[in-house]
């Protein structure tokens, strides 16, 4: 960061105004100078550091002092609050609770706002509900993608077993997701979902958050600047245009940085929420500028197929997408079992899929149809897209 600002040559900063005078921080910027060079203090004042899953060669490090963890855990304190969490709320935490920033994170939050935490981490979806019901957990954490396979476990189990659950609210975050998804989860799990954002460049989760409201997720503007930029001019655009979100933390010790490039596109919402915060909202992301792949010249992001498919109720939202030879496409998607032992429901589903996704996305796509639970899971984050044309 330090060199940075000395080549952009800056005399002075006199206001929010001027923040599109200082440079850009690129996802590259952060790996070049793994592990240790985007550190802004000795070593000596760093309480923790963690990583990113690091899906692509090195992870991202982020590092943390003492007071970098304490605003970090008032943050998630304050977006639990916002959701409807409140003491005497029991809460359970699905993710890895190692590197990833979700996990201990979550958990700080959860403590500071005086939750009864269950730390209980990766674990099947069977062990996770087994645990709900034991300890009446009443409110969790989970990466959306789990959220949707708990949910067609408890599906599986019946109602008595939800009549046994004490859940009523889910934070959600760390991947992708869509509304529709979120609809699948809130219906099956009978609950409310909130979108958390963050990202581990700044620290992780705690950046932004929906209210109850569920009007956009509310960024603590008093914490971080926010831009969105046209992604390829750099150009700051106004609210309600869609581009790239920016931003800069504005307290962090152990690693500041300026102007960070998410790759995630979103809009600022222009207006106000009825819950009365005056931290402004930007909508759910519509995919990561990394995460659009080019089919036959059209661009494509996961998040366009997910809402067709979720859209339909046969579907239990759990789908991939193949590419192979020359732009070939297929979509794979799950059905529930009553659609499964009926060959006209499948057929008619294929059909009406592939023209909705004709008419939205102007890509032909071939359809395959499998039962509940074929499709390759993780317990870590979906992987919607088997791209084979490169080996072909
Ligand atoms: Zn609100």
């Amino acid at each position: 960061m330090r060199q940075k600002l000395r080549e952009a040559k800056l005399d002075s900063i006199n206001g929010p105004a001027d923040i599109a005078k200082l440079p850009f921080t690129y996802k590259k910027d952060i790996l070049e100078c793994f592990p240790f060079g985007a550190l802004a203090v000795p070593l000596t004042k760093v309480a923790r550091i963690h990583t990113s899953s690091g899906s692509t060669n090195k992870p991202i490090t982020t590092f943390y002092t003492k007071r970098d963890l304490l605003v970090w855990s008032e943050l998630m304190a304050r977006g639990l609050a916002g959701i409807g969490a409140k003491r005497g709320d029991v809460f359970q935490n699905t993710t890895s609770q190692g590197l990833f920033t979700g996990g201990l994170g979550l958990i700080s939050g959860a403590e500071r706002l005086g939750l009864v935490v269950i730390p209980l981490g990766s674990a099947n979806p069977e062990k996770q509900l087994e645990t709900m019901r034991d300890f009446g957990v009443s409110v969790f954490h989970t990466i959306p993608s789990f959220g949707l396979r708990m949910a067609e476990v408890l599906e599986s189990k019946g109602k008595e077993m939800r009549a046994a659950l004490k859940i009523r609210l889910a934070l959600c975050g760390a991947e992708p997701w869509t509304k529709e998804m979120r609809r699948k989860i809130e219906d099956t799990l009978e609950i409310d979902a909130f979108n958390n954002y963050g990202f581990a460049e700044a620290g992780g989760p705690g950046i932004g958050v929906e209210c109850v409201f569920k009007n956009g997720l509310h960024i603590w503007e008093d914490h971080f600047i926010m831009e969105v930029v046209d992604p390829k001019t750099g150009e700051q655009l106004e609210p309600e245009e869609e581009g790239e979100l920016v931003i800069t933390p504005l307290d962090r010790e152990a690693m500041p940085i300026l102007r960070y490039r998410t790759g995630d596109i979103t809009r600022i919402i222009d207006g106000k929420c009825e819950c009365g915060r005056t931290h402004r909202m930007i909508d759910w992301m519509r995919g990561r500028i990394d995460d659009m792949i080019k089919v036959r010249g059209i661009g494509l992001y996961p998040s366009n197929i997910e809402k067709i498919i979720a859209s339909h109720a046969e579907s239990n939202g759990q789908f991939q997408i193949i590419l192979s030879g020359i732009d070939d496409m297929l979509v794979k998607l799950e059905v529930n079992n009553a659609t499964w032992n009926d060959s006209i429901a499948v057929a008619n589903l294929k059909s009406a899929l592939a023209q909705e996704i004709k008419r939205q996305t102007l890509l032909r796509t071939d359809i395959e149809v499998v039962a509940s639970g074929n499709l390759p899971r993780s317990d870590g984050k979906a992987k919607r897209i088997i791209d084979l044309r490169r080996m072909s």
